[in-house]
């Protein structure tokens, strides 16, 4: 029963739809030299341009509103990327049961600048606080993010990130 849901009837809607275009379509062209007498002298050749043309603005009309139903489809992203400040990430996104954002689950992952490799975090002993900053196993060094000069401890950065993913997702 699935299987004709999914395959069966979009097929023939299809057709169906095609078969409608094919009929409109001939119809027009048989009517056009009645209703315009002076079409009669027309070359065929303008005629099948006058098809064509017809085609591809039906074509057009369906692309838009394929667009316009895409659109008004919920945006759950399961994946997407961007930088913050100095440095790139990218973040595999999770939806879970539940219609609230903690319902959401980001795994954001930060790339080393030069060879776009997963970082890991790296705890650093400020005097006030611990933090974490992002290392690198292949450049054997930390990049951290920074604004300016200043240092963005890697849970604020992750927070960030966050807050900007769950602010371009629909839940
Ligand atoms: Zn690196």
């Amino acid at each position: 029963m699935n299987y004709i849901k999914q395959h069966i009837i979009p097929m023939a809607i299809a057709a169906l739809g095609s078969f409608v275009v094919y009929i409109l379509l001939s119809i027009f062209s048989d009517m056009l030299p009645v209703l315009l007498p002076s079409l009669k002298e027309i070359a065929v050749v303008v005629y099948i341009k006058m098809i064509l043309l017809l085609i591809a603005i039906i074509l057009i009309l369906v692309l838009i509103i394929c667009a316009i139903i895409n659109k008004s489809k919920p945006h759950k992203p399961r994946a997407m990327s961007g930088k913050f400040h100095n440095i790139e990430w990218s973040a595999e996104i999770e939806y879970r049961e539940g219609r609230e954002y903690r319902d959401v689950r980001t795994h954001i992952v930060w790339l080393c600048p030069k060879y776009k490799t997963p970082l890991s975090l790296k705890q650093m002993d400020a005097p006030n606080a611990k933090y974490h900053t992002l290392y690198c196993s292949k450049c054997k060094k930390t990049h951290d993010v920074e604004n300016k000069g200043e240092i963005i401890p890697a849970e604020n950065a992750d927070m960030t990130v966050r807050r900007e993913i769950l602010k371009n997702i629909d839940i």
